[in-house]
């Protein structure tokens, strides 16, 4: 199972309704950047990482792309047998940068998964489902149209709801929160998540002002300390996002009560081993989590898909893909979709995806 190839493509992935609207603006199209892992049984395994634009998180598409032409002659004639042993050379390659080692640590896990005829979930634990509970973000816009599109998508099956909140005056967001959670009913979860927007002034009173509400709020502001400063007069329960960007982070997050909960994504954390090692952090410490990426196509929302089903039911609090916002799939026949309200889990080895490589022209790189 060693690794004969590594080529990198990259792709644009235009928003199908764009734009995508949260605090820090609008977002039109994403730059994706995609891997073909060879190996010499012949078997190829894909991952992705795609940054949320420049400004979502201290990520880009270029740097993915540059961490990755450091990172991908470092393994090759390496085995996919232990994505661990993977990880520790890249570490042992370039510090940091887990957005980038992601792509390739998912996969190393395609790859794997594909050679040993398993879907990369039994590689992580095995399916606790076959299919797992989508949730569905609203961008930032009129109150109005925030409640008839969060009423059109209960009546798609969403059960789970996040609203994007922040970026403009509180009162407009108090009464966005208001005319959803009249146009939904009290069934539905919901999130506001302002993206790291607001100041713990304004979480505070954005909190206070929707007491009543069954909602919970995600990374309201910036940095930990305003977390923690804001945490003590929120009525709601706290989830972190941007915040989470590794296993410390959490841990220390979780053992200090600072949060109820975690949304978890994908590349941030540095692919599927570490998502597998949140899931258990989590369940050690009673905790609920989403499992998502920032952005991505097929293969970021497959790997998503694949780790959420290992994850128990009553403590997932749902999956993101962006496949609803985008047109068309890398695979036609098993791409990943969100319908009803639920996404099922790919049921071939490894991600579950085949995907021909002509659909992105030539390699950016190429490393043989
Ligand atoms: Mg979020």
């Amino acid at each position: 199972m060693k690794i004969t190839s590594i080529h990198l493509f990259q792709h644009d992935l235009p928003v199908a309704d764009g734009p995508y609207v949260m605090s820090s603006g609008p977002v039109w199209a994403l730059d994706t950047t995609l891997v073909a892992i060879g190996l010499e049984n012949g078997v190829v395994g894909w991952g992705e990482t795609c940054p949320l634009g420049p400004t979502y998180a201290p990520a880009h598409a270029k740097g993915a792309r540059v961490a990755l032409e450091l990172l991908a002659p470092a393994l090759i004639g390496a085995s996919v047998r232990s994505p661990r042993a993977l990880q520790r050379r890249m570490d042992a390659t370039l510090a940091g940068h887990a957005y980038a080692k992601a792509a390739l640590e998912v996969g190393a896990y395609d790859a794997l998964g594909q050679s040993l005829g398993l879907r990369v979930v039994d590689l992580l634990g095995g399916a606790v489902c076959e299919a797992v509970p989508a949730y569905f973000a609203i961008s930032v816009g009129a109150p109005d149209d925030m409640a008839r599109e969060a009423a059109e998508r209960v009546q798609e099956g969403y059960q789970r709801l996040q609203l994007k909140v922040g970026g403009r005056p509180l009162e407009v967001d108090i009464e966005a929160a208001h005319r959803v959670q009249e146009a939904v009913g009290p069934s539905v979860r919901l999130v506001l998540d302002a993206n790291r927007g607001l100041t713990p002034a304004d979480a505070v009173q954005l909190s206070q002002a929707l007491r009543d509400g069954a909602l919970t709020l995600e990374q309201p502001c910036c940095t930990l300390r305003e977390l923690a400063q804001a945490r003590p007069r929120l009525c709601h329960p706290l989830y972190m996002d941007e915040s989470a960007v590794d296993l410390a982070t959490m841990v220390s997050a979780a053992g200090q009560g600072l949060v109820d909960g975690f949304g978890l994504k994908l590349t941030r954390m540095g692919g599927l081993g570490p998502m597998a090692a949140a899931r258990d952090i989590c369940r050690a410490a009673g905790l609920r989590h989403t499992c998502d990426d920032s952005w991505g196509g097929d293969i970021v929302a497959a790997a998503c898909v694949q780790v959420a089903a290992s994850v128990a039911p009553e403590q997932l609090d749902g999956v993101w893909i962006a496949q609803p916002h985008i047109e068309g799939h890398y695979d036609a026949e098993n791409g990943v979709r969100a319908e009803e309200g639920h996404i099922k889990l790919p049921s071939g080895p490894g991600l579950g995806l085949n995907i021909d490589p002509e659909q992105f022209g030539a390699p950016v790189a190429a490393y043989d």
